[in-house]
């Protein structure tokens, strides 16, 4: 059994690749999943062991946000209802067909997979916040602002004492920058501070508490800070980068998009 019950009817489940952590609500007949995974055969791995938890179909998804490991799987689990922010479904619009091939090129193990995805975008997309009926109880989404992308949401179910939060927080790895606003990044996460009163379930990596969050959030603070330093010419970006942020040495992807919001010319 390798599902771990967090709360009240509130499982995860960390799989090896990319150490990630896949969430399910069960509630009456319902039964949410939270993130779908990078391809279909390993959205049917999930659906597969879902059995030890209940004989219920899925019949609501949610994407925390648009990357390819969270959404990949979506149409495996159709005919569930989808739920996402409103520019994670545009941006899958946009650019999923595109990452399907930018993917199977970096991760060769995985690109007879991936190419089997059919780009499937949540249907259900809100701004700031929507609040999901699972059977008997409630669970609520909500946007806090950029951080690792343009549109990530978090996830409470506030009888459990749960919150998933997606890739604004991670465990054991570096945060992603390729999508970020590094500036923005410290306010959003300040923002769960209150919604994490008990399990936090990271996008990737181990289970944390609000502890977690206090850290991540100095980290990203510390990021910011750096980046202001580098940008008024007080600190060399090399030394800047050797900074163990996240507990290796900073990506300098996470400067270069910091310094390009510094500059106005990030978007
Ligand atoms: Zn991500």
């Amino acid at each position: 059994m390798l599902w771990r019950e967090v709360g009240d009817r509130v499982f995860t489940r960390k799989y090896p690749f990319f150490n990630q952590q896949i969430g399910v609500v069960l509630g009456g007949r319902d039964v949410l999943v939270v993130d779908t995974r990078s391809t279909p055969a390993q959205a049917r791995e999930i659906a597969t062991e879902l059995r030890e938890l209940t004989r219920d179909p899925v019949s609501i998804i949610v994407d925390t946000h648009w990357h390819f490991d969270h959404s990949f799987g979506n149409s495996v689990f159709r005919p569930a209802a989808a739920w996402g922010h409103v520019r994670a479904a545009a941006r899958l619009r946009a650019d999923g067909r595109a990452t399907i091939e930018e993917v199977a090129t970096e991760l060769p193990e995985i690109a007879s997979d991936i190419r089997e995805t059919i780009i499937d975008p949540p249907e259900n997309t809100f701004e700031e916040r929507a609040t999901v009926e699972v059977g008997d109880r409630l669970v609520e989404l909500s946007y806090h602002g950029r951080a690792h992308t343009d549109g990530d949401i978090v996830l409470v179910v506030p009888d459990a004492k749960v919150m998933f939060a997606g890739d604004l927080l991670e465990e054991g790895a570096l945060p992603s920058f390729g999508d970020s606003f590094p500036l923005e990044w410290p306010a959003t996460v300040e923002q769960l501070l209150p919604l994490a009163t008990g399990a936090v379930v990271p996008g990737h990596g181990a289970i944390g508490d609000r502890a977690f969050v206090e850290d991540q959030i100095a980290a990203f603070r510390r990021l910011a800070e750096l980046a202001r330093a580098v940008d008024h010419g007080s600190l060399d970006l090399e030394a800047a980068t050797r900074e163990e942020l996240f507990g290796r040495p900073t990506p300098d992807e996470a400067f270069e998009r910091a310094l390009a919001q510094l500059r106005g010319t990030l978007d």
